[in-house]
């Protein structure tokens, strides 16, 4: 990527805040490091813990990763003593200041408030798991599931010697991963969710395949079912109520989703998109030219609409982050936009998308079809093929790719990329069709199942 560094945003010897330590907040900060030393650069982090892996959380509750630290890439004692980032903990940002280019924020320790003036902000704050504020959310064994304190936490419960029956409100893929994690300590596991079916980032059928594997390993799964309350006694909840039905639960994980942590950019005058995040340009700028955003917190361009988007994933933070971290001290670079690539782990299966599902599309106005095949993972002789189900969406008229969705048990996670680079590079389903891919029979049938839904959808364009 091209980095053009002018370095006269921050000048010699000034200061680079960044507010939120995780994904986008400490790339922010590396990168900037990276290239300016002269500059000061503090990270305010409300929490005990930096640069963590909250997409390894639903792993480190069923012990598939061991340890504790294992969720740290780099410790706030590393960013400090070998990067030169001041990385402070326990160190909550209640209010920024634009017109002072200040910061407020309170040390948790001594409950003291203090100031810190910058030439350049980076807001990296993230997002917070929602909650559901029905009657007996308040009761012990009820949790969301977004940092590590909240993992522990899980942890803890799941301890007790009664905690036998767990429900997992909310059937994305948090909620999902959750729930394999719970039937692997061998709770007794139900999915409720409140739409008609599991997985609504993919296309109905692609849901039915996935909800088959939750219940193939013994996962009850409920739909239609919005939760009205929650009943317990003395050791906290006992029964989840949906759609009428009384569902017996010694712990509930709610994963309903996540909203943008914007209150901070909201009482600092800066301007938020209609999706609630922040409005950037693609250099991360936000309607203030000294304060930039970056993450879960701020919105994504999209490179299938062309719009801003809100899909708040991984990677997009660790590049935002960095992009802001660039920018903020004076250099140039662009972010080249979000398709929503995505993949996760249910079961035996790996499920994975990228682009629009059809669904959306339609409700975006495309002319669209589809086309979707059922192929093998493996060359029909070589043992231990499994079904792999693709499934793309291009525009009618043209040809061009728009999403992609793929469900199967092995070789799903990566294949995704494929479908996720021709919709980068603008390629139509005629030309992801005659792409030169691999094959060799412990890998793939002779043709790639992505190329065979490419040509049955290529037959299908005009
Ligand atoms: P966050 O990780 O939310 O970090 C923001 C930080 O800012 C937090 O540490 C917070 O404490 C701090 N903060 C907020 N407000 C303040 C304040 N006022 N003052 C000081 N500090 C503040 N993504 C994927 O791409 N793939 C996955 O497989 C995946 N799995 C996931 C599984 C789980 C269980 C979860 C919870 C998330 C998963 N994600 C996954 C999403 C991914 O973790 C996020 O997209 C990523 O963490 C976003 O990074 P961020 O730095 O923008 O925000």
């Amino acid at each position: 990527m091209e980095v053009t560094v002018a370095l006269q945003a921050i000048p010699e010897n000034g200061r680079l805040v960044v507010v939120g330590g995780d994904a986008a907040g400490m790339s922010a900060a590396s990168r900037a490091r990276r290239l300016r030393s002269d500059i000061d650069i503090v990270v305010l982090e409300r929490g005990y813990d930096v640069s963590y892996s909250a997409c390894s959380l639903p792993y480190y509750i069923q012990g598939v990763v061991e340890h504790r630290d294992d969720l740290i890439a780099v410790g706030a004692d590393e960013f400090r003593d070998a990067r030169g980032i001041d990385a402070r903990l326990g160190t909550p940002v209640v209010a920024v200041e634009p017109r002072g280019r200040r910061v407020v924020y309170a040390t948790i320790e001594d409950e003291t408030t203090h100031e810190l003036a910058y030439d350049a902000l980076v807001l990296a704050t993230g997002a917070s798991a929602v909650s559901l504020p029905v009657p007996g959310s308040e009761l012990d064994g009820i949790f969301t599931l977004r940092t590590i304190p909240d993992a522990d936490e899980i942890k803890l419960r799941l301890k007790q010697d009664h905690v036998l029956r767990a429900v997992v409100v909310g059937g994305g893929y948090i909620g999902l991963e959750t729930a394999e994690a719970l039937a692997g300590l061998d709770l007794d596991v139900t999915v409720v969710e409140m739409a008609p079916r599991v997985m609504t980032t993919y296309d109905e059928e692609l849901s039915e395949i996935i909800r088959a594997e939750l219940e193939r390993n013994g996962v009850s799964v409920v739909t239609n079912a919005a939760v009205e309350s929650f009943e317990g006694d003395a050791r906290g909840v006992t029964h989840v109520v949906a759609a009428g039905e009384r569902i017996e639960a010694d712990v509930v994980i709610v994963g309903v989703g996540v909203r943008p942590n914007v209150e901070l950019a909201g009482t600092a005058g800066l301007e938020l998109g209609e999706s609630g995040a922040i409005r950037v340009d693609r250099h991360q700028r936000t309607s203030d030219d000294h304060i930039f955003a970056a993450g879960d917190c701020a919105e994504h361009y999209h490179v299938v609409t062309g719009a801003p988007a809100w899909i708040p994933l991984g990677q997009t933070a660790n590049k935002q982050g960095r992009i802001a971290g660039t920018n903020a001290v004076g250099g140039s670079e662009r972010f080249g936009g979000t398709a929503g690539t995505n993949a996760s782990k249910v079961f035996g299966l790996e499920v994975a998308g990228t682009g629009l599902t059809e669904t959306v599309a339609r409700q975006r106005g495309y002319d669209c079809s589809s086309a979707m095949i059922e192929s093998r993972s493996r060359s029909g002789a070589y043992p231990g093929a499994k079904p792999l189900f693709v499934k793309l969406v291009f525009e009618t008229g043209s040809g061009r790719i728009l999403g992609g969705q793929l469900v199967g048990a092995e070789g799903v996670a990566k294949r995704v990329d494929s479908v996720a680079t021709a919709i980068f590079a603008g390629m139509t389903v005629q030309e992801l069709a005659v792409v030169d891919m691999s094959y060799a029979p412990p890998f793939s049938p002779v043709w790639d199942p992505v190329l065979i839904a490419a040509s049955q959808a290529a037959k299908k364009v005009g």
